[in-house]
């Protein structure tokens, strides 16, 4: 394991007092609300609905007087209902998958993509990177902001940067050794799974020059990061995001690994209790919601990530005075992460709808074989289908499978059983069978 200290990559901000930081976040909160009250037609009937001016927030605890937004909204105002500047001053898009088959988007101000770059290049250097690292990216490129935050952050400290993206194993450890990565950065199944093929290759961690990775998009455990750590020899770092926000990097860990340090001169973060969503204090666990203070493209007030964790704000060992969240312990909706990708079973379900020879009763089955997440879809056939040929029925899983593919952009296996067969609940129909143990 590394024998280096964490660095800070912005002192200034990520160690600065608590009463400074109080007191920034105050400023910046009021520009954003003024930003969204004059530019956001959608943010401004909302206040006026509920009679908040502008200049009734005069700092952060004014913050409960806002309203929230939800993934729904950047669904219902797609694509640039939300947007807080001019498409001329936009210069990035990045994107994520919606509840029902629209994807949602964000824009990035020139600043905006500066500011993701910066809390990357945090993130990094937490890790102990800098500019003697050589990074690779296995976090996939595109619209999926992973592979290119992470790509943007060790530009940003000077890394030499080996930009893969995702899949391909073989190449991706080839690369690893032969050029002699020291940072990896990718989700923690992927991380794990690579670990495990150096393993079956034969390969001893001693000789590869990997000493850290920064790992997320995804829920994982303390019993993964021990496995990844020894598979690869490495410090292996969590780190936390979300395309509304602006990607990862929104939170990342220090070497001390006991919690996320949020990158709270640029976000305000609350815990929300999940029932009344009155916010709760430091050590409780609730939802967690985003306000963002320095984004103009699209500033979020009130972010409702429906991801369940807790906040500590007890001082860390590295320095640095940003509050740490916990990992993710679960979700207040029904959205499943699988490979990175969110879906949720409505996705799945407004496929299986359109499809002939298939009655709406379904079960998703995830899992993690090899280290890889798996999908399968049980669908009932109709009795008609079920008495049909066997080239039929193979056409029909094909086409389920493609169109899924489509949707949801992750390939399912599909599995079609007899009419009758899925059971029947009484309450709230469960849809899901999450085997994954974490
Ligand atoms: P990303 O590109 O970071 O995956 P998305 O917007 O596609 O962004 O997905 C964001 C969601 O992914 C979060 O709301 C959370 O549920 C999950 N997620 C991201 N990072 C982590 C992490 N480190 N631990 C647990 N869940 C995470
Ligand atoms: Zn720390």
């Amino acid at each position: 394991m590394s024998e280096r200290k964490n660095t800070m990559f912005n002192p200034a901000m990520e160690a600065m007092s608590r009463d400074e930081r109080t007191a920034l976040q105050s400023k910046r909160l009021r520009e954003t609300v003024r930003r969204e009250y004059d530019n956001v037609p959608v943010y401004r009937a909302r206040m006026d609905e509920i009679g908040v001016k502008p200049e009734d927030i005069r700092g952060i605890e004014d913050l409960k007087h806002l309203p929230f937004t939800e993934k729904t909204d950047l669904r219902d105002y797609f694509p640039y209902g939300l947007f807080a500047s001019p498409l001329q001053d936009i210069v990035r898009i990045q994107g994520s998958s919606g509840t029902t088959g629209k994807p949602i988007v964000a824009g990035y101000t020139a600043n905006d993509v500066e500011v993701w770059t910066e809390m990357m290049a945090r993130t990094l250097s937490a890790a102990g990177a800098g500019k003697d690292d050589i990074v690779q990216v296995a976090y996939g490129y595109g619209l999926f902001t992973g592979g290119l935050g992470a790509h943007q952050g060790a530009g940003k400290i000077g890394a030499t940067v080996i930009p893969m993206s995702s899949g391909n194993t073989h190449r991706q450890l080839l690369m690893l050794r032969e050029l002699g990565t020291t940072i990896l950065c990718c989700t923690p199944s992927y991380a794990l799974y690579l670990g495990e093929s150096l393993r079956e290759a034969g390969v001893d961690p001693k000789d590869i020059k990997l000493r850290a990775g920064c790992f997320g998009a995804e829920p994982w455990t303390e019993a993964m990061r021990k496995r990844i750590e020894e598979l690869l020899g490495i410090d292996a770092l969590d780190v936390y995001g979300l395309t509304e926000i602006c990607g990862p990097g929104v939170a990342f860990e220090c070497m001390e690994k006991h919690g996320m340090h949020i990158n709270e001169d640029h976000v305000i973060a609350e815990i929300l209790d999940p029932v009344t969503h009155e916010p709760l204090p430091c050590g409780q666990s609730g939802e967690l919601v985003f306000t963002t203070i320095t984004k103009e493209g699209m500033p979020m007030l009130r972010y409702r990530t429906h991801d369940i964790c807790v906040l500590d704000d007890t001082p860390c060992a590295c320095g640095r005075t940003l509050v740490r969240m916990g990992r993710i312990t679960g979700r207040t909706d029904d959205m499943l992460v699988i490979r990175g990708v969110n879906v949720f079973p409505s996705q799945i379900e407004s496929v299986l709808v359109g499809v002939q020879g298939v009655a709406p009763h379904y079960m998703l089955v995830v899992d993690r074989v090899h280290s890889t997440d798996t999908l399968e879809v049980q669908v009932e056939m109709t009795d008609q289908m079920f008495s049909d040929t066997v080239s039929h029925i193979e056409q029909l899983k094909q086409l389920i499978r493609d169109r899924i593919k489509q949707v949801v952009g992750i390939t399912a296996s599909i599995k079609l059983v007899a009419p009758r067969s899925i059971p029947r609940s009484e309450g709230k129909a469960k849809r899901v069978i999450d085997n994954r143990k974490l």
